[in-house]
């Protein structure tokens, strides 16, 4: 692989179309996580730089250029946008594979997402209507969707790209003016992309982007006092934070905190197809993804079917650097690789089964933070692997009795992100499916993070609000009624 030179590192934070150096005159370092050494450096912006960059962002929403823009207009704007990152996307890929150590597939495979929801929203930015509402004789009442104005958003590392244009495309598509604080793990992409976004054409301020330390930059953010709502994508730890700030200020949030999300297999389902969608989607992104189908649940006359099949699978799956573009890379840092392997030692100690166990590719750096994938089971129902989210590529497969008792240990966990029922039973999958409690089910396929146009978010403790779809350009606006009384 060519390595990039990244040229948006530790240039400072991105105000008014320009970057401008950083307050505090302080860096933090960027480590390659296949390598394991630093690669890059990116500024640490403190609150001194939010306030510069809510001041021109808040300057934009009211009154600026952005502020005058037609929905039409935006929408031109966003498409050009979804474009020209097209036009960029190989380059885009090198940096986003190397910054989080995702294959090169799977990093051109983010890449024409990040671009799809600009051009989704372009094409979505003028078509949010109102309503008309019948009320008292003499009156005449309309509804129209209003942005809030100044958006704060704070996305994690592990699709830089991918969440930024999953918070921001909706924000500017309704016409808020948006502050971003990317994740300092990885946040290249997203530096890169307040470039592009000011070369598309974006007027001063519409788009701003401090990055740095979460307890630092992040926490300045979003406690500001002149934020108007906060999106926030990260640990659950993280979001009680976000919320609390949220309600300190009187804002509202959406909070997108992970899951345990599980697949249901009937024994009745397409067994081969499901346990390869099964395994494939779990190593994507080296089981990073907030919506990793992570628990396995199985009908118990399929089980011995099913784990033969996941083991046979998960033995053929190798980490590999993003260059050998093998079926996942390294998990992002030292600390997760190691709270990773803290799982693993905890299982052993109390005797629970791995069924199969993956390979790290030779040639890897040995600094490089590398985990092979594995899958156990008979994994208890209470134990951490059945109830706790890993975020890495691990699987936990579990036996159930019956359909009831399917849909009870389904919900048998603090979130409700994502699911999957397998069988080809359609009454039988339907059903179930009513019964589990997650933002969105799947039936006989699964797609984590897939789906640009379809609703996404939590039921339970996996957050509140919607993204994507329409239903996220609902969340970043609000209702204005007016009600006119005439003779
Ligand atoms: P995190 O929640 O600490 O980081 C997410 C974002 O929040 C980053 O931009 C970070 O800088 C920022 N942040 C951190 N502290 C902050 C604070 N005090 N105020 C405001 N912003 C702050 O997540 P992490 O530590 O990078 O990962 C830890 C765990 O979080 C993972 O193991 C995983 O379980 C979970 N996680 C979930 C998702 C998801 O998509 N739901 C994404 C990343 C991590």
């Amino acid at each position: 692989m060519n390595k990039p030179i990244v040229s948006s590192a530790a240039k400072g934070v991105f105000i008014n179309n320009k970057w401008v150096p950083g307050a505090s005159g302080k860096t933090v370092p960027v480590v390659a996580p296949a390598e394991g050494q630093v690669f890059a450096a990116i500024t640490a912006g403190n609150a001194e730089d939010v306030d510069r960059a809510v001041a021109a962002a808040r300057a934009a929403a009211e009154g600026g250029a952005w502020s005058r823009f037609s929905a039409t207009e935006r929408g031109r704007l966003l498409s050009k946008f979804a474009l020209l990152i097209a036009d960029h996307a190989e380059e885009l890929a090198l940096i986003e594979a190397r910054d989080t150590g995702k294959p090169l597939k799977q990093a051109r495979a983010d890449m024409v997402a990040t671009a799809r929801y600009f051009e989704y929203y372009g094409g979505a930015a003028d078509k949010v209507h109102g309503d008309t509402i019948p009320f008292l004789p003499g009156f005449f009442v309309t509804t129209e969707h209003v942005p809030y104005g100044v958006t704060a958003h704070v996305i994690p590392w592990n699709y830089p790209a991918q969440m930024f244009g999953r918070t921001v495309a909706p924000a500017l598509a309704m016409g808020n003016a948006c502050v971003v604080k990317p994740a300092e793990d990885a946040c290249l992409t997203p530096l890169r992309l307040a470039e592009l976004a000011a070369e598309a054409g974006f007027p001063e301020g519409a788009l701003n982007i401090v990055p740095g330390l979460g307890e630092e930059a992040g926490a300045a953010l979003s406690s500001h006092r002149d934020i108007d709502f906060i999106s926030f994508t990260g640990s659950p730890e993280v979001g009680v934070l976000i919320q609390t700030a949220a309600a300190r200020n009187h804002i509202g949030c959406t909070l997108e905190l992970g899951g345990k999300s599980p697949h249901v297999v009937f024994g009745d389902a397409d067994l081969d197809t499901a346990t390869s969608v099964i395994s494939n989607a779990m190593v994507q992104n080296a089981g990073q993804t907030c919506s990793a189908g992570s628990r396995v649940l199985v009908e118990k006359a399929a089980y011995d079917t099913v784990v033969q099949a996941l083991a046979d699978k998960f033995s053929k799956l190798t980490a590999g650097t993003p260059e050998m573009d093998r079926d996942l890379g390294p998990v992002i840092n030292a600390t997760q690789k190691k709270r990773i392997e803290g799982f693993f030692a905890r299982a052993e100690d109390q005797g629970v089964p791995v069924l199969a166990s993956g390979q790290i590719a030779e040639g890897t750096p040995a600094e490089g933070f590398f985990v092979a994938p594995r899958v156990y089971g008979p994994v208890p129902r209470a134990n951490e692997l059945a109830t706790l989210e890993v975020f890495g590529p691990v699987l936990a497969v579990l036996p159930f009795d019956d359909e009831a008792d399917a849909v009870r240990l389904a919900n048998g966990t603090d979130y409700g992100l994502m699911a999957a029922v397998w069988s080809h039973d359609g009454n039988r999958a339907l059903r179930v499916s009513r019964g589990i409690k997650a933002g969105q089910v799947y039936i006989n396929a699964f797609g984590a993070g897939g789906g640009i146009e379809l609703p996404f978010g939590g039921m339970k403790k996996s957050g509140h609000g919607r993204e994507k779809g329409f239903a996220a350009l609902h969340d970043c606006s609000q209702i204005r009624t007016t009600i006119t009384k005439h003779g």
